[in-house]
């Protein structure tokens, strides 16, 4: 199969500042590419059908991309102010969801806490689906746009399975405004501009950003995403990659019922008559993950699970195209498009050191999954509460040793050895083909309720994780079993060396 991502090397624009230089001639041309596919001009408009619809090619449906989707909140923002030189408590590099929800909660007990990103106001680019029962437990069904009763799951064109677990669309919007008006509320201050470095004194570190101003704070975290800018790695790092194109659409119409998203349809019958397809999907299968929201408004991801090296975004846009016209779904215009490349498992940083991490950064994807909002935002408060701990009058940490308890409360023991199976769970993923593909997740969905929900939502610890991992063998099918036995020994045998080595 084609690459894109054929070496990490090729794949480091996603951190741009570890070895920035270096990296910048290799990598130049591929960025160019991407963003003249995006944002080249449409001057060509021959692909037009005479009933406004698009014909389907990828080609064509990328001209129905709008040129731009960027949106601002509409926040006044207190920004810091630098010629003050005061020393912040808590810098917060980067204001995804990780990066403010620790911003937020900080500042709640009464900490002074400066956030760091080059777009403050902008609506967050990326569509977040969760399971309703994970935002519940937060107490955030209101940044909830859109629920399904259930999902759906195509196996194959003879077999589907119903989810009974609700399933929900972020209100990005609603979530960030939310974040951002409690963080302003508590005295947040703002700063524009990306930070380019760090340097580190006993007390404090101080943060030099590309505008030339340096933020002073004695805790510095990083919450980046998958930039990874300022938490260290010392291993290899040779994740899997999740590659995924989506689309919100207005079409004419879709088969699917509008009370339940399709979690996953591994359907390949659009593919029958391209042999090349076929023959790269049955080896590196994608599916479709599809979030119906009216009858002619609807979110379509062609998405490759986990792969090493990625799928091309390009084969994916292919197959998605074969698929929807396969579908009969054909479209008249797209809202948003968003390309998802997310590294998966690979090492955790080090630990500990002395700038914190949280999300992407911090190796907090799930590794056989990809999704990470949820447990991002449920570990917010993890990482609030131990700085607030530490830094407060009670304990008084400075430094590496304030560092170094903060990463022991977000990575314990148990936490380790639970990401050490999912990407047990991942080596697996990455070993199997359309049908072992199938056969894994027909096993995967008929277990009891408990087990699937506590693995895609991180909540089962390694006595269950066993339990699970031996439930989901005797649920498989012979074929299932061999393959998992011929396919899983070594990851088993590589997670069991690192089980071992693990200290708590
Ligand atoms: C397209 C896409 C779709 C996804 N969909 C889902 C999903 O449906 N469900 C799910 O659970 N997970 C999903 N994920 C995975 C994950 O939840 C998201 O990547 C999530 O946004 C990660 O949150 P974060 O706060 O760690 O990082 P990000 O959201 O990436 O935020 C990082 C922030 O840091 C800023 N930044 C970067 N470098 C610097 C710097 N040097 N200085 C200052 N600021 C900087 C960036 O501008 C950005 O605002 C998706 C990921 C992608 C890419």
């Amino acid at each position: 199969m084609d690459t894109l991502l054929k070496t990490h090397n090729k794949l480091e624009w996603l951190h741009p500042l570890n070895g920035f230089a270096e990296r910048q001639s290799l990598l130049r041309s591929s960025k160019l590419q991407i963003q003249e596919f995006r944002f080249g001009p449409r001057k060509s408009h021959q692909n037009w059908m005479r009933n406004g619809c698009v014909k389907v090619t990828s080609s064509a449906l990328l001209e129905l991309v709008p040129e731009t989707r960027k949106e601002n909140l509409e926040f006044e923002l207190p920004m810091y102010d630098p010629s003050k030189g005061l020393v912040v408590d808590l810098a917060v590099v980067g204001g995804g969801p990780a990066g403010l929800a620790v911003a937020q909660q900080v500042s709640e007990a009464g900490l002074s806490v400066c956030s760091i990103d080059p777009s403050p106001k902008l609506v967050w680019p990326n569509n977040y689906g969760v399971w309703v029962d994970e935002f519940e437990a937060m107490d955030l069904l209101d940044c909830l746009d859109k629920t399904w009763s259930g999902a759906v799951v195509y196996i194959d064109d003879h077999s589907k399975k119903y989810l009974g677990r609700p399933y929900g669309r972020v209100n990005r919007k609603q979530l960030k405004s939310k974040m951002m008006q409690k963080c302003i509320l508590n005295g947040v201050k703002f700063h524009q501009a990306k930070v380019i470095k760090v340097i580190h004194e006993e007390f404090k570190s101080l943060l030099i950003c590309n505008d030339g101003v340096t933020v002073q704070a004695s805790v510095v975290l990083d919450a980046t995403g998958f930039s990874r800018c300022l938490v260290q790695y010392d291993k290899p790092y040779n994740p899997g990659y999740q590659v995924a194109y989506g689309i919100l659409a207005e079409v004419e119409e879709h088969p699917f019922d509008l009370d339940k998203m399709v979690f996953m349809d591994w359907r390949d019958s659009h593919l029958k008559n391209n042999k090349e397809l076929k023959e790269s999907n049955s080896k590196i299968p994608t599916f479709l993950y599809a979030m119906p929201f009216s009858s002619d408004r609807i979110f379509l991801e062609e998405t490759s699970l986990v792969a090493r090296p990625g799928v091309q975004m390009e084969d994916i846009q292919e197959r998605m195209v074969a698929r929807l016209k396969h579908l009969g779904i054909k479209v008249k215009s797209i809202e948003e498009d968003e390309r998802c490349i997310i590294p998966m498992g690979g090492p955790l940083p080090v630990l500990p050191q002395r700038v914190v991490g949280i999300g992407g950064t911090a190796g907090m994807v799930h590794p056989s999954t990809g999704y990470m909002v949820a447990r991002t935002l449920a570990a917010a408060p993890v990482v609030a509460s131990a700085i607030v701990q530490y830094l407060g009058s009670e304990q008084s940490l400075s430094g590496n040793e304030l560092s170094s308890e903060v990463w022991k409360d977000l990575w314990p023991i148990e936490r380790r050895r639970q990401r050490e199976f999912f990407c047990f769970g991942m080596d697996i993923l990455l070993k199997l083909d359309l049908q072992g593909t199938r056969r894994f997740f027909d096993a995967f969905f008929d277990l009891e309720p408990h087990y699937w929900h506590g693995f895609l939502s991180s909540r089962l610890f390694l006595p269950e994780l066993l339990i699970f991992g031996l439930s989901l063998f005797s649920h498989a099918s012979n074929t299932s079993r061999i393959e998992i036995m011929a396919k899983g020994t070594l990851p088993l045998v590589n997670m069991i060396n690192n089980l071992v080595r693990e200290k708590a």
